[in-house]
């Protein structure tokens, strides 16, 4: 049966010797291989999620990257959705609302305090970098290994602002040594 799916698909080989993948050393069917693959079909959708995962973060700051440059766009096309989903949108809030009420406290919890350092007056360009400099700590966290943070120059709780130029990105050991900074917290209020 599987041999008649797998000729359907176009991916079997002639001859029904064993083939050992290059990638896991396991001898396997010939059917277990895509055509003129060396590796195995289990290992190839491995290698194949791998590479996505590893991109992610590739991706995700291409697209912010690129949501930065297109910010009218991006506004209008957000409006636009949400017009047309209003209904659909709400009744997701509040059903997302019910089933995570812990997680929705701390929410609004991160909001208030966003609201105290000023950040709802911030405009979506504003947001938008303050943002790149999460990602960039977040991606010096995953290239060095070592915990970075994104620290308030002059501490929210002295009257600092939650804006570009207040902010930096020091390790957190430095960050705590400092003290009355602001939890990591981003610009999208998420
Ligand atoms: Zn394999």
């Amino acid at each position: 049966m599987i041999y008649f799916h797998e000729q359907h698909l176009g991916n079997v080989y002639k001859g029904n010797d064993l083939i050992t993948c290059s990638s896991c050393l396991v001898e396997k069917e010939t059917f277990e291989f895509y055509i003129n693959k060396k590796q195995c079909k289990v290992c190839t959708r491995e290698k194949q999620k791998l590479n996505r995962d590893s991109n992610k973060d590739r991706e995700y700051l291409r697209r912010k990257k690129w949501e930065e440059d297109n910010s009218d766009y991006v506004k209008i096309r957000a409006s636009k959705y949400y017009s047309e989903n209003k209904d659909i949108i709400k009744k997701n809030c509040l059903e997302y609302k019910s089933k995570n009420k812990d997680k929705y406290l701390a929410y609004n919890k991160n909001h208030q305090s966003m609201v105290r350092a000023g950040l709802r007056k911030l405009s979506f360009n504003e947001r938008a970098k303050i943002n790149l400099i999460y990602i960039e700590a977040q991606q010096v966290t995953i290239q060095t290994g070592i915990q970075y943070h994104v620290d308030h120059i002059i501490p929210i709780s002295k009257g600092g602002e939650h804006v570009c130029y207040n902010l930096q990105v020091i390790t957190a050991t430095e960050n705590l040594k400092k003290g009355s900074s602001l939890p990591m917290t981003n610009g999208e209020m998420s």
